[in-house]
């Protein structure tokens, strides 16, 4: 008997980035193209990457949502028919918006599903009624609510309801921040956020009794909902939302990979074992991140999700490359993403299963020549080990 348990929805920042979240276990990805989206920042999808990456996520069985999450201008609304209907012939699963005048030329223009971002900030019954009725077929909610709260939600709408999981939180309501418009000139709200909040502030009292502090005290913990994982199944959440389009291929491939392991685990056995929770965590923990909450998953956030701390780089692990190609009982063929040596322990992340070390007995150019060092965007070949494929992650412990 299989248990039913909700999509896995997985950042794609690059057609790249969408193979990896794809094929380590991503039952959904979303992804923006060059315009309407909130995040400029990110490898954004041309027309032609767009195409590919649809027609990869189909042929494995995965959705693709396209973000149309940014807040328009009338002058901006009138190149977007155009691009729905590119949309539509690419066949793409539904579109993800915030912003009412954008819905409203999605109706008039295309047949297009429409996901209502996390940007519109829905986070009660009565808002998700009346999105209802402005043809949202399914809500992304706040971070700020409960999962109790999106359960109310879910029954007294039947809409399909998506909620975040894993991940960067803004401090404020998303959609609903000024700050790095006023420290930096860039509108969040138009996809220029500078991550204004996870800079350090200082507070200047007026009462000269007490010293100015520095802090960081806007500065938001990262959320891991993998231990909320019953709570989300038995409310029926619809859809658990990766964030990190703009994050690296090595978080893309963990995080789809250890949530995808634990909700196949559940469709098999209806529970999780605590000794299989404890090695997902410690999995999710070799990603680059802040300290971990489950933010308002379970109560309301408060002090103890900021991350009173400076952004640190000090990662666990760095990612060494793809594989780009395994000539089997001879080489791996590795786009290099980071330098590493002859003599280097490797692992290489399989798609499903326990990750394998290998010893770089040899590394080579393409042309058969030795080499010292492996060169960031160049392509090598390194010692082959069973069961590699291509599209696996290849990392290094950091030293
Ligand atoms: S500055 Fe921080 S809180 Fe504001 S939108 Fe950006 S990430 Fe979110």
């Amino acid at each position: 008997m299989s248990h039913w348990t909700p999509e896995l929805l997985s950042p794609a920042g690059s057609l790249e980035k969408l193979k990896v979240s794809v094929l380590y276990g991503a039952d959904a990805v979303y992804l923006g193209g060059q315009k309407f989206d909130l995040r400029q920042a990110s490898d954004n999808f041309t027309y032609e990457e767009l195409t590919e990456g649809v027609e990869f996520a189909h042929s494995h069985g995965s959705k693709v949502y396209v973000v149309l999450n940014s807040f328009l201008h009338d002058k901006d609304l009138e190149e977007l028919p155009e691009f729905l209907g590119l949309l539509e012939e690419l066949k793409v699963d539904a579109v993800i918006v915030s912003d009412l005048g954008v819905i409203s030329t999605i109706q008039k223009h295309s047949k297009l599903v429409v996901h209502l971002s996390t940007q519109a900030s829905c986070l009660n019954v009565e808002s998700a009624k009346l999105w209802q009725k402005m043809g949202a077929h399914r809500i992304v909610l706040g971070r700020e609510v409960t999962i109790k709260e999106a359960a109310k939600i879910k029954k007294a709408t039947g809409l399909e309801i998506e909620m975040f999981v894993h991940g960067s939180m803004c401090m404020s309501y998303s959609g609903n921040c000024v700050i790095s418009n006023y420290t930096q000139g860039r509108d969040s709200n138009r996809g220029g956020c500078a991550h204004s909040c996870r800079f350090e502030y200082s507070i200047d009292f007026k009462n000269e009794s007490k010293e100015s502090k520095k802090a960081y005290f806007m500065s938001s913990k990262d959320l891991e909902g993998i231990r909320m994982l019953p709570e989300f199944i038995e409310a029926g959440i619809d859809s658990l939302k990766v964030e990190g389009r703009n994050k690296s291929h090595h978080y893309a491939g963990t995080i789809s990979k250890v949530y995808s392991e634990a909700l196949r685990y559940y469709r098999g056995h209806g529970n999780f074992l605590s000794s299989d929770m404890i090695s997902w965590e410690e999995e999710l923990r070799k990603v680059s991140h802040r300290d971990y909450t489950t933010g308002s998953l379970d109560i309301y956030a408060g002090d103890d999700s900021i991350y009173n701390n400076r952004e640190q780089d000090d990662n666990e692990f760095v990612v060494s490359g793809i594989v780009l190609e395994a000539s089997v009982g001879k080489h791996l063929l590795v786009d290099v993403k980071s330098a590493f040596h002859p003599g280097d322990i490797l692992e290489v992340m399989p798609f499903k299963g326990q990750t394998e070390k290998l010893k770089v007995d040899f590394l080579r150019s393409l042309s058969g020549v030795s080499l010292e060092k492996s060169k960031p965007g160049s392509v090598v070949k390194i010692p082959y080990i069973p069961g590699a494929e291509k599209f696996n992650i290849i990392r290094k412990r950091a030293v």
